[in-house]
């Protein structure tokens, strides 16, 4: 008998709550995690109540409190002298009213270090996974600590390697990116957020901006590149910010390099291979936009931990199989939603051209006149509502609060007949996205 029932490569997010899910339902797991990430690395580091509700249950929650700060929801802010949307957990009935922002870093290494305390969990790190194979109980791979190379063998190995999974390549996965962007960031102490406790996005500018409280005197602040320019952040990205956060921000970036990440749309041809699953990242991926990859990645270790656990204890052969199909089916429509959500939501946020102006109208006249508008859109965000129906019914609500911009006098009447084209091909455009996905 193997001496491990899962193998898990990666103890990053979604490694580490994929061994805890696991061993909580008696599995034995090894980790191997090749190096976490230090300060440096600019990564998620806001949770939606969702996520934070599943790290409850892993039993790690406590543990984060003592390093995150609780966040409440959404503010959007419309341009340098705007108060701000409020979008709150609180308005969702039912739901947990509050996430989390954690410095990326913190999390990562609290979390592993929680896994490592488990009696069903062994973790080694610095240690590589390679070269996979199937083998008389299941797969075989490569562990490479240091200079030392040995064997480990086990019925099931997760790939939590994140969005470069080399596991996934080995059994013939395609992740191919449909779009891809770079964002800078910088932790900025005591800067002076309009609403402290929520997750802002500043709007008014070419380019996506966000910004959030990550500890009790910290905040975060990030911002999206041009794919293939300098490290220069547009000057009408910072001039869409609200005053004396500016002045803060401007004083970070005299001060210091901003820390550059590289962030791509991309989900996987499949998550499930024999003997072999992918959770996090290396099952799929968004723009940070809504801050939704850390959800993904603790849904996914309680998805594979449910769907092993209907199955029955035993990691053999069709029972197997049968459970890695049935984890397969249950990530699919989420991610299908995500893949469609944060694009969607970029385009809509920042638009490109008159079409997409007058979305954005709508979209802001939807959240600030309906509660029930509100509370819908945040339930998407936040990954608590993940069925794409919810997401074509949204999106047809905003469409018609969109003609309310003709009214409004968003553009001149003459560009109106050309907007409403464009905006009719971009909906057909995310239409042909959902169903190719
Ligand atoms: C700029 C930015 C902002 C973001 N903001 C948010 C946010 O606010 N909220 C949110 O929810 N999400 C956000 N995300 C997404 C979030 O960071 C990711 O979804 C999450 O970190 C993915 O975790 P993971 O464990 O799947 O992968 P990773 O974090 O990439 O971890 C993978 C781990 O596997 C290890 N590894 C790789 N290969 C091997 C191997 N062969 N053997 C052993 N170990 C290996 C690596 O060393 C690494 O530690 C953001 C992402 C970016 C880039």
């Amino acid at each position: 008998m193997a001496e491990y029932d899962v193998i898990v490569a990666g103890g990053g997010i979604a490694g580490s709550s994929t061994a805890l899910a696991l061993a909580r339902v008696g599995q034995r797991v090894l980790v191997c995690e090749a190096g976490l990430p230090t300060e440096k690395r600019l990564a998620g580091e806001l949770l939606h109540p969702p996520a934070v509700a599943d790290l409850e249950a892993l039993g790690v929650l406590d543990d984060l409190l003592e390093e995150g700060v609780p966040t409440y929801g959404f503010a959007v802010i419309e341009g340098p002298k705007d108060r701000g949307t409020l979008l709150s957990y609180s308005e969702i009935p039912g739901a947990r009213a509050s996430g989390l922002a954690i410095e990326h870093a913190v999390l990562t290494r609290r979390m592993l270090a929680r896994a490592a305390e488990h009696p069903n969990i062994t973790v080694l790190t610095p240690a590589r996974v390679s070269d996979p194979r199937q083998s008389q109980n299941g797969t075989t791979v490569r562990v490479k600590q240091g200079t030392q190379t040995h064997d480990v063998e086990a019925p099931l190995l997760v790939s939590a390697e994140g969005r470069a999974s080399k596991l996934r390549r080995w059994h013939d996965i395609v992740a191919e990116p449909t779009a891809s962007y770079r964002m800078i960031g910088w932790k900025i102490p005591h800067a002076r957020l309009p609403h402290p406790g929520y997750g802002h996005v500043f709007l008014g500018g070419s380019k996506t901006a966000l910004a959030y409280q990550m500890s009790a005197t910290e905040v975060r602040v990030m911002f999206e590149l041009d794919e293939d320019g300098g490290l220069e952040v547009p000057r009408d990205v910072i001039e869409s910010l609200p005053r004396p956060f500016r002045e803060d921000v401007l004083a970070a970036m005299a001060r210091e390099k901003g820390q550059v990440a590289k962030v791509i749309d991309m989900k996987p041809t499949r998550a499930i291979a024999p003997n072999f699953a992918v959770v996090g990242d290396a099952g799929g991926c968004a723009h940070p936009l809504t801050a939704s990859g850390i959800a993904y990645c603790v849904g996914d270790a309680r998805r594979l931990a449910c769907a092993l656990t209907a199955t029955g204890a035993e990691l053999d052969g069709d029972r197997l199989d049968d459970a890695l199909i049935a984890y397969e089916a249950d990530r699919d429509e989420c991610m299908r939603s995500r893949m469609v959500l944060a694009p969607a939501l970029r385009e809509a946020l920042y638009p490109a051209d008159d079409g997409m102006r007058l979305l954005r109208h709508g979209l802001m006249r939807y959240w600030n006149q309906s509660t029930r508008g509100r509370k819908s859109s945040l339930a998407l965000l936040s990954t608590l509502d993940q069925s794409l129906g919810s997401m074509a019914l949204q999106y047809a609500s905003v469409s018609l609060h969109a003609l309310d911009g003709v009214r409004a006098g968003v553009l001149p009447l003459q560009k109106v007949p050309q907007a409403f084209g464009q905006l009719a091909r971009r909906n057909l455009g995310f239409l042909q996205h959902a169903l190719r996905l």
